[in-house]
């Protein structure tokens, strides 16, 4: 059995602005009750623009409906931080003073961009959190804009990373050049999976997923004591898998050419821009990534979905406890070395 985390379809008369998910948690649906004390809870809450559930094991549920609460009050409190869309936030404060000052800021949002900037450099400046400039271009959150080519010339002169300033003496984020902005969109998912997965630690909870549409975090294990199984969606059919993986103790991203999109004149525009070209990458349908943490994996799922198949298979083959799938554009599935015993891929017919 599998549960949908989230679905969504808003059709603009243009362009068809579709919103999927990208992983499927299974088996989450009953709450069958094996062992007589344990059960599964779960809630959902929309916060960063998008349906975020969390599910845990325990055999009490006051205190799992505790964990929950306080998991999605982290969730909400790292989005007031990081969430470009709220003006009042840090980062909305450090976008505005670009060119003009440095900004004081929480170590904790030091530290995220700190690590964004490192998986800018590992990424060969695939994953660059200053394409915010390009990012308003395009519009995808709005239902899409083709912007001509000077724009995006003029908005490439915008996204150097090096020009991100990081102060840690001084507490502070300076962007060097006015009209430079951070979008920490492609990370800030995973590191809030992170996060409210140490919140329900702490609340005593031993296994758990938090489940950020394409961005999971899963810890120990399911009731009936098997792990967490994980369906990693067909790119181009909405309710099929290319594959199912179980985790114990990771976190699994998707980034994808489905997720945010419109279609113009037979070309798939979408979220995902590749800071070198200006465009919506076109080298993959989907990057899936497996590792430690949903902070890794959220950043580099969308670092090798534009690095493509070929550097995106040897970048994790060189990164430790790091695995990939990646969807190429032609739809051929590409597997890392240390997944391919792990994963059970779906056969086409
Ligand atoms: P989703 O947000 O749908 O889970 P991703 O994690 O792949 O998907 O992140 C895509 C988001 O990241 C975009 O909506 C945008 O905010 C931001 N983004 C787009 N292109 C880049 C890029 N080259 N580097 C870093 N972030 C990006
Ligand atoms: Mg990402």
């Amino acid at each position: 059995m599998c549960y949908i985390l989230k679905g969504i379809m808003n059709n603009k008369n243009r362009t068809a602005h579709i919103l999927f998910l990208s992983l499927c948690v299974f088996s989450l649906m009953s709450s069958s009750v094996t062992d007589a004390s344990e059960a599964i809870y779960k809630k959902s809450q929309r916060l960063m623009g998008t349906e975020m559930e969390i599910t845990v094991v325990s055999a009490d549920e006051k205190k799992a409906h505790k964990a929950i609460d306080a998991a999605f009050e982290e969730i909400s409190r790292i989005e007031r931080m990081m969430s470009t869309y709220i003006s009042g936030s840090q980062i909305s404060i450090i976008n505005k003073s670009a060119g003009e000052k440095p900004v004081k800021s929480d170590a904790e949002l030091i530290g995220l961009v700190k690590r964004a900037v490192e998986y800018a450099g590992m990424t060969d400046g695939s994953f660059n959190i200053a394409v915010g400039p390009l990012i308003r271009l395009w519009k995808i959150a709005d239902g899409g804009d083709i912007p001509d080519k000077d724009e995006i010339n003029r908005a490439q002169g915008l996204i150097n990373y090096k020009d991100i300033i990081i102060d840690e003496k001084q507490g502070t984020i300076f962007l060097r050049k006015k009209g430079m902005s951070i979008d920490l969109g492609g990370i800030a998912k995973g590191y809030a999976s992170d996060r409210a997965k140490a919140v329900l630690k702490q609340h005593g909870i031993a296994s758990g997923i938090v489940a950020a549409a394409g961005d999971i975090s899963a810890f120990g294990r399911k009731v009936d004591g098997s792990k967490w199984r994980i369906g990693i969606q067909h790119p181009r059919k909405k309710d099929e898998f290319i594959g199912v993986i179980e985790l114990q103790d990771e976190a699994v991203s998707t980034s994808g050419d489905y997720e945010r999109f419109f279609i113009k004149d037979g070309r798939r525009y979408h979220h995902i821009i590749d800071p070198k070209t200006g465009e919506p990458s076109d080298k993959c349908q989907s990057a899936t990534v497996i590792a430690k943490e949903g902070t890794a994996t959220d950043a580099l799922s969308t670092g090798i979905f534009i690095m493509g198949p070929e550097k995106g298979i040897a970048l994790v083959d060189r990164l430790k406890d790091v695995e990939a799938v990646i969807v190429d554009a032609k739809g051929n599935v590409k597997v890392s070395s240390g997944l391919k015993n792990r994963i059970v891929l779906t056969r086409e017919e």
